[in-house]
């Protein structure tokens, strides 16, 4: 079919304006915007057949006109957007099912396959808008914000993504979980044991560092991505531990990290501290909670009649550079899965005795269960410690002083 027959065949289906016309050859290279070649499509249509011009009256039975209102929704999207901000954004459109069909009915009954989606006009369209009203870029792949227009409610929604930062942070306090625990009792809802809170403990390490962050980012939650996490009753202390902390919804982006940093420590009064290092973003995430780093701890044990200096120091020597099989814990065996896993202990050594026990320094493969190692878990971790000595032997106390970065690799 010629391009005259074509015209002819879409104008047969009812009233349509030129950017629906236009788009039906979109793809085909004229470079005319898509109101200019449905124009150009009409006049040579009447032209080639003599006939009297007549231009689009009505409404588009497909669009509903919806171009004529391109700079009012510009307008709706900029009021929309007023108090937050952004250096990107992206236009999306939640086109009604009925308009889509519409159009896709033309497309397959003339077998078009040059047709551009109303969808992708719309959103440039209005992103030209837009951009020339606020003098922000539109980016595909990474904006700030996306505007979604509901042409059936003419409302727009906003969302505002995330914005990462990325840092170390040392726990100084003890009893303090990494992220928000739900309360046991009421599931988070509130109830009197958690003081109506929802929360297991008062604060966690997410918190005292989100808190002060939230504030300044004026965010809607903050969540944090570590690379791993010590348990609660142990520090976090050394070379802290590297974590990125999410800003959900923020309507504020351009913070100073010095700042920022200044205000977190501040606000954690002593018991969290962060150095922060750069902005990240959501790519980043994966990788540092696939963290393998080793990791390092100083430990305090207890032993039950220990003989001698020499018995403990040759047992740590027995376990130096040996591979471990370590049963899931039963500590922590109601919440994973039951398994047994191999880790190395890259080093371990006495470094000090004091009133209550024995402190050791203890390196070992991301994923070695400390406890358990000196422990022996009731046999469910071998080699241990307390095997080795062949007498009870318990940490009593637990820091992670150092957590290699791989963030070279
Ligand atoms: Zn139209
Ligand atoms: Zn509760």
């Amino acid at each position: 079919m010629d391009l005259t027959g074509l015209t002819g065949a879409i104008l047969a289906y009812g009233e349509i304006c030129d950017h629906c016309l236009g788009r039906m050859v979109g793809k085909r290279s004229f470079g005319l915007t898509n109101d200019q070649r449905g124009g150009a499509l009409r006049i040579s249509y009447f032209l080639v057949r003599n006939e009297p011009y007549r231009g689009h009256e009505g409404i588009c039975w497909i669009c509903q006109d919806f171009f004529e209102a391109i700079d009012e929704w510009a307008d709706r999207v900029v009021s929309a957007l007023k108090d937050i901000e952004f250096g990107t954004f992206l236009i999306g459109t939640r086109i009604p099912p009925l308009m889509a069909e519409s159009e896709e009915m033309v497309w397959s009954d003339l077998t078009l396959s040059h047709a551009e989606p109303l969808k992708s006009e719309i959103n440039r369209e209005v992103g030209k808008a837009v951009s020339e009203k606020t003098g922000k870029e539109a980016d595909l792949a990474h904006p700030d914000i996306v505007a979604l227009l509901e042409p059936l409610s003419g409302t727009v929604e906003v969302q505002v993504k995330s914005v990462f930062f990325s840092g170390r942070y040392r726990k100084l306090e003890r009893g303090i979980p990494q992220t928000h625990w739900h309360c046991r009792i009421c599931r988070g809802k509130g109830c009197e044991r958690c003081g109506f809170t929802g929360k297991q403990y008062q604060d966690s390490v997410e918190e005292l560092i989100g808190r002060p962050a939230i504030g300044l980012f004026s965010a809607k939650g903050a969540v944090l991505h570590g690379a791993g996490r010590e348990d609660i009753d142990a520090r976090m202390i050394g070379t802290g531990r590297p974590f990125i902390m999410e800003m959900v919804s923020p309507n504020r982006r351009t913070i100073d990290l010095r700042k920022l940093e200044e205000a977190i420590n501040e606000g954690a009064g002593g018991r969290v501290e962060v150095s922060l290092e750069r902005w990240s973003r959501r790519e980043d995430v994966e990788t540092i909670k696939s963290d393998k780093a080793h990791k390092k701890y100083r430990i305090l044990v207890e032993i039950e009649d220990l003989l001698s200096l020499s018995e403990l120091q040759s047992a740590l020597e027995a376990l130096k550079g040996v591979t471990i099989e370590q049963r899931t814990p039963q500590r922590v065996a109601h919440r994973r899965a039951d398994k047994i896993r191999e880790r190395k202990v890259l080093d371990i050594t006495y470094v000090g005795s004091k009133d209550d026990g024995f402190v050791l320094e203890v390196t070992g493969e991301a994923g070695l269960y400390i406890k358990e190692l000196i422990s022996g878990d009731h046999g469910r971790t071998r080699p241990s410690l307390a095997e080795i000595l062949g007498r009870p032997v318990r940490v009593s106390c637990l820091d992670v002083i150092q957590v290699d970065s791989r963030e070279e690799e």
